[in-house]
């Protein structure tokens, strides 16, 4: 089946009350038979609930996986993932990673002896150079946050199964709408499903999802009932029902992106603008065989004249919100170095912008006015 067909039905359970819309399932606990059995399959709340399991059969469907695992945030699922090393083993990421990931690795899990290794995945001489013998997981996104580079997921995939590595690929970015690391032989997906898999800007969590149902994905769902970095009922719940929309959001934020990259291209008050559907972008040759239906709708740019003039520009703007995060049906723009805080090695004069639903000539509007 198609994925606007798979968004809406896959993992919808039949219920007992033969209602439509699935019911929220609050129980913590199941009652077992007088065999001391569990005949629904459900036992505590931690370890598995109706709504997460019609949530994970959706999320798999989406990325056409094996099996996905969901957690309370994106940054659990990465660690998800991370939990599969062994003491001594290595990970391998790219530089131009979400810096919440990159504190994970470093900080959280290199406290425990993890040791992090980082080069610039858009050179995969770069990456080959980089691998060690205990190299035993490669950790990218593409398109990247925030420079929207472009890595080549099948390239990688080559060198870390060369190498006896696994490769994990943040595909919240482009989402399965757009982009199918699993297709191009990724080991994992990884979501953020705080940003387009929500969509509306009101719930927090992530998910990994596996292309074989094998022993480490074994290790990920252990990790995820045994930390307990597990999603409530009603975010399964509410992040099922958004999933629904997810192939006509996705499809419409990123026509709107293609159009404000090329107004914003054109602007004499824009030095540059870092987007793949761009013909003279670095990674549009590449976007264009990895990616279908578009390039997202997260694009950066650098305003002419460094922080000032970028932080005026912000400052003017009506119609897009200042505000971290992206995926959401409304527009957020941010000044990234700003968010970010003084060890942030983002641009001074770099905006992130997250494209909503908005009609795109709105958007223009808002974005010409606060140039001008
Ligand atoms: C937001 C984000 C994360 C972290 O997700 P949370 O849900 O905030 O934990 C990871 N990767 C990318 C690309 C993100 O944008």
């Amino acid at each position: 089946m198609h994925l606007e067909t798979l968004a809406v039905h896959a993992g919808r359970p039949t219920e007992a009350s033969n209602a439509v819309t699935p019911d929220i399932v609050l129980s913590t606990t199941f009652e077992r038979n007088t065999n001391g059995e569990v005949p629904s399959g459900y036992k505590y709340g931690r370890y598995d609930n109706p709504n997460r399991r019609a949530l994970e059969t959706r999320l798999a469907a989406l990325e056409g996986g094996a099996a996905a695992v969901a957690f309370s945030a994106g940054v659990a699922a990465a660690a998800g993932v991370l939990s599969t090393l062994q003491p001594g083993q290595r990970v391998l990421a790219a530089l131009d990673i979400f810096y919440g990931t990159r504190h994970l690795m470093t900080g959280e899990f290199g406290r425990w002896g993890l040791g992090v290794d980082f080069a610039d995945f858009t050179d995969l001489d770069a990456v080959r150079r980089a691998m060690r013998p205990e190299t035993a997981l490669l950790f990218v996104e593409t398109p990247s946050n925030p420079l929207i580079q472009i890595t080549d997921i099948a390239g990688l995939a080559q060198i870390a199964h060369a190498g006896g590595a696994r490769l994990a690929v943040d595909n919240t970015f482009a989402t399965p709408i757009l982009q199918n690391p699993l297709a191009l032989d990724a080991d994992y997906a990884v979501h953020s499903s705080s940003k387009f898999f929500g969509g509306h800007t009101d719930i927090v969590g992530g998910c990994v999802i596996a292309a074989r149902d094998d022993a480490d994905t074994t290790r990920i769902r252990e990790h995820q009932t045994t930390a307990g970095a597990v999603p409530s009922p009603f975010d399964c719940w509410l992040l099922s029902r958004s999933l629904a929309t997810l192939p006509l959001r996705v499809r419409a934020q990123t026509a709107t992106a293609q159009c404000i990259a090329e107004f914003l291209a054109a602007h004499r008050a824009i030095r540059k603008v870092n987007y793949p559907g761009l013909p003279d972008d670095p990674g549009h040759a590449l976007a264009a065989r990895q990616m279908h239906d578009g390039f997202g709708a997260m694009l950066s740019f650098h305003v002419a004249g460094g922080r000032a003039p970028a932080l005026a520009f912000v400052s003017r703007l009506q119609l897009f919100t200042r505000a971290t995060s992206l995926g959401g049906v409304e527009s957020l723009i941010e000044h990234r170095a700003s968010s970010e805080g003084p060890d942030s090695k983002t641009p001074q004069d770099l905006i992130r912008a997250s494209i909503g639903i908005e009609h795109a000539d709105d958007l223009i509007a808002d974005l010409e006015q606060a140039l001008t």
